[in-house]
């Protein structure tokens, strides 16, 4: 039926899907320099023909509302729809970024209580809603590092410590703010070798970056001696919170010794991501570091919501006006709605779900650490090696089972990492299908490799030549032909 076609290939000159409401003011034509020289080419089609195109590009494409996303690392979980209406009520989409304070007193109070219940929730004192995602955080997170070190007349410390294990985004974002990263070497399970942290700290270190749980899903049971080992030798901890789901209402970083963290509010709040955003990364700081926030940070101050501009010190904006504001009041609405009751349950179940795939599977995949994982864990590939069917081939082949693939290849720590996050909004009935599906491809690996090693076939596209897309990738239509 010529449905892979492109929207503009079933053009008709003249048609049309729409029709203007009479107007019942005289025309007025435009000056000659507004008019363009010929039509812009838009496709010509029906109401129908652009249901039945949108509908078939959504079918090729695959998302949570669509099948389990395994995703390690990135907290890829079912967002309540209801967050998203109340983001989309007239009186929070059609407010001005440029209205007067005293008009957007509502706006002002949720960003006020979403500061305040983020910093509850991870034990800093102070938030600023501004940043647009979870690197830029990190990004505000470093340049207050570096501000902090410079209003001490300290301007020596111009390295950041990150452990090999990190997320790509911490030694990026430490190049992009002028440190330079040193890498510490992670202990078999993931965790931060004291020693070889030891060995790097000095009074060049500016600061460290971890996250905890670690990307291996393991608690950072040393981190009360890593704190003090890097606050006696001058620098500041930073937490990388864009997984906010395993610790939920159970610890908080505050405590654990951090002094500076952000939050993906679009992996742990119910603002979905993947596609491009909108994302929202608030960054919280300790009482002393308040006063370096990006504006604005809103405050209540006689019963009146205001900004809280008077500080000298502060960055500035980093994003336009308020930042995301839709995404704040999902996060407000989801924070509110699950309750200081509910929110350890997010963990709780998170928890249980990644240990319960993780028990059930150890017998066909290698499992490199034992032990109680938090949100998410690591498998070294296949146990049986003899197969030759690696961790891409599985993750491939997971596709035919409208399973999105895993996170693979992340960590380094091992030769065949493939990461899986569940989260905590599966049933149990789900899981249950994923672990089947899993041990029918170890044993498909047994008896039929190149089966596993030649998936998927039910996709729209079948395996790519990784390398060539690379080098020679194909970004327009015309160029298939
Ligand atoms: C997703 C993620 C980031 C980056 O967040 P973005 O919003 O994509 O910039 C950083 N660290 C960790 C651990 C993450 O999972």
């Amino acid at each position: 039926m010529g449905y892979d076609k492109l929207i503009f290939d079933i053009s008709q000159e003249g048609r049309k899907g729409y029709t203007l409401p009479h107007s019942e003011f005289s025309r007025k034509s435009l000056d000659d320099v507004y008019l363009r020289d010929d039509c812009p080419g838009l496709p010509e089609v029906s109401e129908l023909d652009v249901v039945r195109h949108f509908t078939n590009v959504s079918f090729k494409n695959f998302g949570i509302e669509k099948g389990f996303y395994p995703l390690g690392s990135c907290t890829m979980k079912y967002n309540p729809k209801i967050n998203q209406d109340i983001a989309n009520m007239p009186g929070f989409s059609q407010i001005h970024p440029y209205q007067p304070l005293d008009t957007v007193q509502g706006i002002l109070k949720i960003y006020d209580e979403t500061q305040r219940m983020l910093s509850e929730i991870s034990g800093l004192h102070t938030y600023s809603l501004n940043p647009y995602a979870g690197a830029h955080g990190e990004l505000v997170g470093l340049m207050i590092i570096k501000a902090y070190h410079e209003s001490r007349n300290d301007f020596n410390r111009t390295k950041i410590i990150v452990p090999d294990a990190a997320h790509g985004t911490n030694p990026a974002s430490a190049t992009v703010c002028g440190f330079q990263s040193v890498e510490v070497k992670s202990n078999r399970d993931g965790s931060v070798s004291v020693e070889d942290l030891k060995s790097v700290l000095g009074d060049d270190i500016a600061g460290i970056m971890l996250t905890n749980p670690n990307t291996l899903g393991m608690f950072e049971k040393d981190i009360l001696e890593i704190a003090k080992l890097v606050h006696e030798a001058g620098g500041l901890l930073y937490y990388d919170g864009a997984n906010l789901n395993p610790i939920l209402g159970k610890v908080r970083p505050g405590d654990m010794g951090f002094d500076i963290m952000h939050i993906n509010l679009h992996k742990t709040f119910s603002t979905p991501h993947g596609g491009g955003g909108p994302g929202s990364g608030p960054v919280g700081v300790t009482k002393a570091l308040a006063p370096f926030l990006p504006q604005p940070v809103i405050r209540k101050v006689n019963d009146t919501y205001t900004i809280d501009d008077h500080v000298i010190d502060s960055l500035g904006q980093i994003s336009h006006f308020y930042g995301n504001i839709g995404v704040a009041i999902k996060a407000y609405a989801y924070i509110l709605s699950n309750g200081k009751e509910h929110l350890p349950e997010i963990a709780a179940f998170s928890v249980l779900n990644a240990n319960y795939i993780k028990e059930s599977l150890k017998d066909l995949y290698l499992l490199p650490v034992e032990g109680v994982c938090k949100h998410e864990f690591v498998f070294d590939g296949l146990k049986d090696k003899s197969t030759g069917v690696t961790t891409l081939d599985v993750a491939k082949r997971l596709l035919d089972y409208d399973v999105h693939p895993p996170t693979i290849y992340f960590p380094l720590l091992y030769k065949e990492s493939l990461m899986i996050e569940p989260v905590e909004t599966e049933s149990k009935q789900t899981i249950d299908q994923f672990i089947a599906i899993m041990r029918t491809i170890a044993q498909e690996a047994k008896d039929t490799p190149e089966l596993v090693k030649n998936a998927p076939y039910n996709t729209v596209v079948k395996r790519l030549d990784e390398a060539l897309a690379a080098r020679k990738p194909i970004v327009k239509y015309k160029d298939l032909e």
